[in-house]
């Protein structure tokens, strides 16, 4: 089915304004059009409409779930779910203007439902792991569902990757944007307090996708809110992404004990395998058997202390930013969150594969999760991730994609 544009205009203009504005307009966006297609997209067909699309994309349990697409004025482009509030795929350019999808993802809404290990989606109400499933809050203690053995992992057996959310167009700060909004009900998963959640995708004109997360609560409870995008520069399908230059603002980073729960260590990375301050390829470490942690983790799967002015600083920062020397390809994350969980994609078995056909192994992408630290409801020296009525939680972070 052909996706259906929708476009809408959020100033009012006096009439006898409005031809020239119309005028200008066209001229505006035929120049920018022109541009962007010369620099972006030189052998490929025209620059879809800049704005937002949408196309149903198949039920679940009779529920409908649509496909929403955001475009720029470059042909950037990027496809989300109502399933899971799902980036389904990123459209970006090369450093030859040749497009490719830098997302993992399934071209149907079966997969994603039968077989997703999390790909592109929001995860939540409690990104990542808590010990046991386990937490004590104001002297009550909740049970959560364990389905990461012993422990809890992103929400629980249904989380918000396995929930329809709502989504609506709302006017973006520059470029096309979504707001995807649910209520997570008192108990849900175990957690207590009706949180009221929302996640805003903006595509910026200078090709980033802004993720930005809020929420409300009616009762004490935790959240940590993260998206899961297995990102791969060279194209999803392309092989491993053991070549791709990683650097990240992190000269600490929590280890794990063999269920991959922080030990509360905030250790050094210096003289590590951990060690990203400088850009290195991702294998360089990956195969080192003298690391405990790279054995725990099979690979990457730890969060990174990000290097802030003070443990309360909440600006956004630089926390990554990786290269793919084969495309030219850079994407570079900002966060206002105090950490980020570096998956190396180790679980990919070649079990399943993506829209290219080609089966995805073992590190054929990787997760850069922003985040609050894995198990804080029970480290009391974490950065806290209590959230109680009257207080908003906010979070926002920025993938932005260039080219060397
Ligand atoms: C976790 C991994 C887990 C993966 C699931 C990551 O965020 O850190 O341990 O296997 O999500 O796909």
């Amino acid at each position: 089915m052909h996706p259906t544009t929708r476009r809408s205009t959020h100033f009012p203009v006096p009439p006898s304004a409005r031809l020239l504005l119309v005028l200008a307009l066209l001229f505006a966006s035929t120049i920018s059009v022109a541009i962007a297609q010369s620099a972006a997209t030189p052998d490929a067909s025209p620059v879809a409409d800049a704005g937002v699309a949408s196309e149903p994309f198949g039920e679940v349990e009779g529920h409908p779930v649509e496909r929403y697409t955001l475009t720029n004025a470059n042909g950037m482009q990027v496809s989300i779910l109502t399933w899971g509030a799902t980036v389904q795929s990123i459209m970006v350019p090369d450093r030859d203007g040749a497009m490719a999808n830098v997302a993992l993802g399934f071209d149907n809404l079966d997969d994603y439902v039968s077989m997703s290990p999390y790909f592109g989606s929001i995860v939540g109400r409690y990104a990542n792991r808590i010990a046991e499933g386990q937490f004590t809050l104001e002297g009550e203690t909740y049970q959560l569902a364990i389905n990461n053995d012993p422990n809890t992992l992103h929400g629980g057996d249904k989380g918000f990757d396995k929930q329809i959310w709502t989504a609506a167009e709302v006017e973006g700060d520059g470029g096309p944007a979504l707001e995807f909004s649910r209520t997570s009900p008192d108990g849900e998963e175990g957690y207590p307090g009706t949180l009221e959640v929302s996640v805003t995708y903006t595509l910026t004109g200078s090709n980033e996708l802004r993720i930005e997360y809020a929420a409300t609560t009616d009762a004490p409870t935790v959240i940590n809110l993260s998206n899961h995008t297995y990102f791969n520069l060279a194209g999803e399908g392309s092989g491993n992404i053991y070549g791709h230059e990683l650097q990240l603002n992190a000269s600490h980073f929590t280890p794990v004990d063999a269920t991959l729960i922080p030990t509360g260590e905030i250790a050094p990375v210096a003289g590590t395998a951990f060690d990203f301050t400088n850009p290195r390829p991702i294998g360089d470490g990956i195969r080192d058997a003298s690391s405990e942690q790279i054995l725990i983790g099979l690979g990457y799967d730890h969060n990174f202390v990000l290097d802030r002015e003070s443990p309360d600083d909440t600006s956004l920062i630089e926390a990554a930013r990786v290269t793919d020397p084969s495309t030219g390809r850079v994407m570079t994350v900002t966060t206002t969150e105090p950490g980020v969980q570096f998956y190396s994609g180790n679980f990919l078995n070649g079990a399943f594969g993506g829209p290219s056909g080609q089966a995805y192994r073992q590190g054929d992408g990787f997760c850069l999760e922003t985040q609050h630290f894995p198990d804080s409801p029970n480290q009391p020296d974490f950065p806290t991730t209590e959230l109680r009525p009257g207080e908003k939680f906010t979070s926002t972070t920025v993938y932005a994609f260039s080219t060397d």
